[in-house]
């Protein structure tokens, strides 16, 4: 018995040093593409995405969106769950937004995801990961009628994936780092995002119409102003007030128009240059917004 926990020891340090080689091999291929280069990573970053992922060694938001260090923010834990009092994700949300100035947050969920399909089943899992998985449960007991529709397990966990995925969404805009942000003029977007182990690629979720409207009036917050307040913060064009649930409808519509306006101009207008793309874009959003 020593003797195989021995063995089997050698053979999980063997593996462990494989990795630190990786690093090694790493560092040359960097180098050798650029000598400077993590002398330039070192000097800061400048993400402009923050993504709130699955700890799930099979989706590694770099690799799978060919972004390099320095340009995702990234939070990650079992089956990427938004929970209002968690004081990790909170503080990465924070520092995300108000530190980072970033206006990109995505949520991203996968098929094939062991906390979902753990959290389908009544085995226990332990006790702390009970507790965790019982968030998942109350999207599972929300939606359970869509999701036990489909006849295949493999279909019913994918389904739970999205409805897991809309749901966060849903707690990122009830979260009042992101609500504040939209009442000082910090236009944040939030994306939910399905990637896809099977295949390689990544999902959007349409998400706007899984917004019940009375969400808003539950979990709105009204913020005192700030004392020193510039004139485009809290007010419309006209100078009028802005109510903290008229800001977050505005992002949300322009966050939605501008992803269907560039998808319409670049499905129609493939010759035009970006330019005049985005003029035409603004000008669209512009309108629309101010109805
Ligand atoms: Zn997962």
């Amino acid at each position: 018995m020593q003797t195989q926990i021995v063995h089997e020891s050698i053979e999980e340090y063997k593996l462990y040093n494989k990795v630190l080689e990786g690093n090694k091999s790493y560092v040359k291929k960097k180098l050798a593409q650029d000598e400077d280069y993590f002398r330039k990573l070192a000097k800061g970053q400048n993400p402009k995405y923050l993504l709130i992922g699955c700890s799930d060694s099979r989706a590694p938001p770099n690799e799978i969106t060919e972004t390099d260090p320095g340009e995702i923010f990234i939070h990650r834990n079992i089956a990427n769950i938004v929970i209002p009092t968690d004081l990790n994700i909170n503080c990465v949300i924070q520092y995300a937004i108000e530190h980072l100035k970033v206006h990109n947050i995505i949520v991203m969920g996968h098929t094939c995801c062991g906390g979902i399909k753990a959290a389908m089943k009544q085995d226990s899992v332990g006790g702390l990961l009970d507790l965790w998985l019982n968030q998942i449960k109350l999207v599972y007991e929300k939606h359970q009628e869509l999701i036990n529709s489909f006849a295949e397990e493999d279909d019913q966990i994918n389904c739970l994936c999205c409805m897991n995925v809309r749901e966060q969404v849903l707690n990122i805009w009830r979260n009042p780092i992101v609500q504040k942000s939209w009442q000082e003029g910090h236009p944040v977007m939030v994306h939910g995002w399905l990637f896809r182990v099977e295949t390689g690629f990544i999902e959007e979720l349409s998400l706007e119409d899984s917004i019940p409207e009375e969400m808003s009036k539950i979990f709105k917050i009204k913020f005192k102003p700030p004392k020193v307040q510039s004139p485009s913060q809290h007010e419309d064009e006209e100078g009028n007030a802005i109510s903290p649930m008229r800001a977050r409808r505005r992002f949300q519509r322009m966050q939605s128009r501008i992803e269907t306006g560039i998808r319409h101009f670049t499905i129609h207008m493939q010759n035009v240059d970006e330019e005049e793309i985005e003029h035409k874009l603004v000008e669209n959003i512009e309108q629309d917004l101010s109805v």
